[in-house]
Order: structure tokens, then C-alpha cells, then sequence
């Protein structure tokens, strides 16, 4: 038997397009698949003979190759043309995924899960705290739009009273599955997205999705010692699932906002400390800001020098969920007066000629080492 041209298999011209191509071969393969065909040598074929089709010219290379050579191109060495050269099945679960497994059942990617995937989707919301709130723990109330159970229907989807139907097409399975001899595969089914019925008497109020679009609101404790990026969960307030599914979840992201003394690293808290050079000098006793919001008293050594960094135990961020505080560091920075009036600077010359910088710990060091320089 002559072998028919492939564009005449799929009924389609040779100018056509991969989408026409695959329409064309989807159509085709439903109308011959062996399941729904039982002992149907003919369809049998016809499937066969259209799969081969859609295989050489939904592949540019392939088809580039049959536009020019005809069969001719797939005849192997032996002579045996056409299929010698197509394994169906290595490739014949690549055509399945290719052409039903976006074969439009929205964006749930519920076609290819099956039917135990009914949950609901997770939502995500954003909330943005301040340092203050991280320290103590605080309470959010959510305000935001989700899919509840229709309770019209209690989710069924069915107008009350009526049931969905078992789906005629994979017989109420949710599954088709080939098995000619050659190849095995089980693919979710086109018809009913896997589910095994369809609603054939749709509820009023949701239109059969089992759900309707909602605006909710939850109260949100965000615990202490929440960090940038900290993830809560609220368990069973994402969208409702379908078919008795259970709901999502919703998750807040918490970001933390900059504080404008505090910076913060996990458990510990910075800041800079700017003091004034007689106190560093002669040392001081300084009140300063912890995050608690109170006052906190720190002793200033004499001859601190800038860049000395005190550690204040246990004035940091609390950890989460457990009952330890970091630590604030606190790094002194000393300010030299930029405006003197007539009497300070009096003062400070006369401090002047009693100065030993040579006694300067770090000055004496530098220049001995710049002595030493200069001198080679
Ligand atoms: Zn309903
Ligand atoms: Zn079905």
C-alpha cells in the first residue's frame, strides 16, 4: 500500500503552521485514539498513521526533509521506510505532552496532576513593619480579595439537587490510556481535566466553579523578632480548593523598614555614636537610645579613641521564638568642634604648648615608621 502524503494524513495544506499542524493532529488523534475506538483495527491505523504525520511535520528539520525528499527522506538503509525510522515509544510520549498537555484547562496545571490536586491556590501578601514593631511583636488586620467555597453549592460546582456526571470520555477514570502493543501511556483526560465527571447542571451562583471571588480579612500576629524576609503562614486562608479540596494558605512576607539610628543584623543592632573630643579625652557617662525605646547609660573611658565599639549585652533584637536577645554594638565616633570662638581657641592654644604628641601612642608610631621611610 502506497504510503499517503503526511499534509493529506492531517488534511491540512503544505503552507500551514505549526498551530494548524497540531490542531489539525489533535483532532485527528481524538477522534482515532485506540480508547475510544476498542477493537477498531481502521482507527487503529488512522491514529498511527496520523501520529507519524504530526511527528515529521511538527519538527522543522524533519519536515524541511519531507518537503524536499517526500518519504524517501525517512527510508533508512533496509529500505523499510516511514516507520523504520519512527519509535513510538520514545516519541510518542514527547507528541502527547506536546499536543494535549496544554490542551487548555487554564492556568491551574491541573491537567497533568490528576485529580487528587484539587487544594487551592496559596496567596501571598506583602506587609512592611517597622524596627520598633519587629522588637515588640505586633497585630496586622489583612484586608484582601481570594476565591471561598460557593455556599450555594458548598463547592460542588452542581446547581443543589443535581449531581455532576461521570465523564464519557475517560469512562469516569480521569485517565486515558494507550496500549497498543508498541507503546503504553497514560495521559490525564482532555475531556474532563482529569477529574473523572463534568458538571452537566452548573450551580447559579458560582457558574459551576465551586467558588466565588471574595474580599476577606484577617487579623495577623506577626511575633517578635521578625526579620526582612520572615514568612507567616496562615493556614487554610488561600483560595478555596475545588471539588473538596482543601484551601491554600496565605503567607505574609514581612519586610522590616531602615530605622533611622538602629541598623540591624539578625539579632544584633549598630549604630554610630558620635561624641565630643573632651569627652573622649577625659572621658563622660552618656545616656543613649535602645531599641526598646527607653534610655541606657554608658560609661566613656578616658582616652577612647574613635572607632572603639562598646557592646551592650542583651539590648538587641529578641530572636524568633525563642527567649534571647541579641546585642547593641555601639561604635564611637569622635566629633572635633568645626566652629571655635576666641576663648575655646585660647584655651586649646594654650593646651597646645603643653601637648607631648610624642606620647600619642599612634602618632609616635606612624612617624617612626615614616622616619624609617623617608630615610632610604
Ligand atoms: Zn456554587
Ligand atoms: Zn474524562
Amino acid at each position: 500500500m502506497a504510503k499517503r502524503d503526511y499534509y493529506d494524513v492531517l488534511g491540512v495544506n503544505k503552507s500551514a503552521n505549526k498551530d494548524e499542524i497540531k490542531k489539525a493532529y489533535r483532532k485527528l488523534a481524538l477522534k482515532y485514539h485506540p480508547d475510544k475506538n476498542k477493537d477498531d483495527k481502521g482507527a487503529e491505523e488512522k491514529f498511527k498513521e496520523a501520529s507519524e504525520a504530526y511527528h515529521v511535520l511538527s519538527d522543522d528539520k524533519r519536515k524541511a526533509n519531507y518537503d524536499q525528499f517526500g518519504h524517501a527522506a525517512f527510508q533508512g538503509a533496509g529500505g523499510q521506510g516511514g516507520f523504520g525510522n519512527f519509535d513510538f515509544s520514545s516519541s510518542f510520549s514527547d507528541i502527547f505532552e506536546d499536543v494535549f498537555g496544554d490542551f487548555g484547562f487554564g492556568s491551574s496545571g491541573r491537567s497533568r496532576r490528576g485529580r487528587s490536586n484539587n487544594r487551592g491556590n496559596d496567596l501571598r501578601y506583602d506587609v512592611s513593619i517597622d524596627l520598633d514593631d519587629a522588637f515588640t511583636g505586633t497585630e496586622k488586620k489583612i484586608n484582601y480579595t481570594t476565591y471561598k467555597k460557593c455556599k450555594t453549592c458548598s463547592g460542588a460546582g452542581s446547581k443543589p439537587g443535581s449531581k455532576p456526571s461521570a465523564c464519557g470520555y475517560c469512562g469516569g477514570q480521569g485517565r486515558v490510556r494507550s496500549s497498543q502493543g508498541f507503546f503504553t501511556i497514560q495521559q490525564t483526560c482532555p475531556e474532563c481535566g482529569g477529574e473523572g465527571e463534568k458538571i452537566t447542571n452548573p450551580c447559579n451562583n458560582c457558574s459551576g466553579a465551586g467558588k466565588i471571588q471574595s474580599n476577606e480579612s484577617v487579623s495577623v500576629k506577626i511575633p517578635k523578632g521578625v526579620d526582612d524576609g520572615t514568612r507567616i503562614r496562615i493556614s487554610g486562608k488561600g483560595e478555596a480548593g475545588s471539588k473538596g479540596g482543601s484551601s491554600g494558605d496565605l503567607y505574609l512576607f514581612v519586610s522590616v523598614e531602615p530605622h533611622n539610628i538602629f541598623k540591624r543584623s539578625e539579632e544584633n543592632l549598630y549604630y554610630e555614636l558620635p561624641i565630643s573630643f573632651t569627652d573622649a579625652a577625659l572621658g563622660a557617662a552618656v545616656e543613649v537610645p535602645s531599641i526598646d525605646g527607653g534610655k541606657t547609660k554608658i560609661k566613656i573611658p578616658s582616652g577612647t579613641q574613635s572607632g572603639k565599639q562598646l557592646r551592650l549585652k542583651g539590648k538587641g533584637m529578641p530572636v524568633l521564638k525563642r527567649n534571647i536577645f541579641g546585642d547593641l554594638y555601639i561604635r564611637i565616633v569622635t566629633e572635633v568642634p568645626t566652629s571655635l570662638n576666641k576663648r575655646q581657641k585660647e584655651l586649646l592654644a594654650e593646651f597646645k604648648t603643653l601637648e607631648d604628641t610624642k606620647s600619642n601612642p599612634l602618632i609616635k608610631s606612624f612617624f617612626d615608621k615614616a622616619k624609617k621611610f623617608w630615610k632610604n
